[in-house]
């Protein structure tokens, strides 16, 4: 069955709307890259998806409940406990450490700090970047940057991780790298992946692609 369900999706912010009829699903523990050039309507859908942004029209169901139904509460409890992030830059709060920030989702649905630690650090080895714990986002590099994002992205245990163009400060070397960790690391914790991208290379990763051109869904591959 589906997790996230998406029909008929709208949202215009100008003269001619970001999306028109956007249709969307994912499954518990898939990984589906959403492609389209620049100004399509990718990140539109994925701030739809994520609960981050009201739609004009269509709906959205995640576990079978309208998401539209749910009060402000409900919705961002909903992005805390089920939900994780990854953006291409800038996530990182510059005055933590990367342990710190790694553990910071898990602080917040209230884990205490001695587990939270805990558990960030088992993730930050898990990307490979246990090494720069201790260090300030500002003093490790864009790849190190990216792995540190997923650990924390992925420590808080979410069903649905959102990624928007995850490798898009990277160069090819570290985007491979980031993507491979990426996917072992959603697959081993059975999260699905919203993989925002451009790049035919990154969305190879995924198990299906959908494609986003003028604001309108395609679904290629496999999907119905
Ligand atoms: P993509 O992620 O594919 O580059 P976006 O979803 O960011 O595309 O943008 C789709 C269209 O919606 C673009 O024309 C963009 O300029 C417009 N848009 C997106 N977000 C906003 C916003 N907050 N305010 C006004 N226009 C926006
Ligand atoms: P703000 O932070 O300005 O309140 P939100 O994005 O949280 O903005 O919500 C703006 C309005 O849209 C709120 O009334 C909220 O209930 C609603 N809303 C937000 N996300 C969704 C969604 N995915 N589906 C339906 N309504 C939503």
């Amino acid at each position: 069955g589906s997790l996230l369900t998406a029909r008929g999706l709208r949202k215009t912010y100008g003269p001619t709307p970001a999306l028109e009829n956007a249709s969307f699903d994912i499954a518990a523990g898939e990984i589906v890259a959403v492609m389209g050039p620049s100004g399509s309507g990718k990140s539109t859908l994925l701030h739809c998806l994520a609960g981050i942004v009201a739609p004009d029209a269509g709906e959205l169901r995640y576990q079978g409940r309208d998401v539209a139904a749910m009060s402000d509460r409900e919705r961002s409890a909903l992005r805390r406990h089920d939900f994780g992030f990854v953006f291409q830059f800038g996530q990182l709060v510059p005055e933590l450490t990367c342990a710190e920030n790694a553990a910071l989702p898990l602080r917040l649905n209230g884990v205490r700090r001695r587990e939270a630690a805990r558990r960030a650090a088992e993730w930050l080895a898990r990307l490979e970047v246990d090494d720069v714990s201790g260090k300030l986002p500002g003093e490790v590099s864009g790849g190190q940057g990216q792995r540190v994002a997923i650990a924390r992205a992925l420590a808080a245990g979410p069903r649905v991780v959102f990624a928007d163009e995850p490798t898009g400060a990277l160069d090819s070397f570290n985007s491979e790298r980031v993507m491979n960790l990426l996917t072992d690391a959603a697959r081993e914790s059975g999260a699905a992946v919203v993989l925002v991208t451009h790049d035919a290379r990154v969305a190879a990763y995924s198990d299906r692609e959908v494609v986003v051109r003028d604001g309108r869904t395609r679904s290629l591959g496999w999907a119905a």
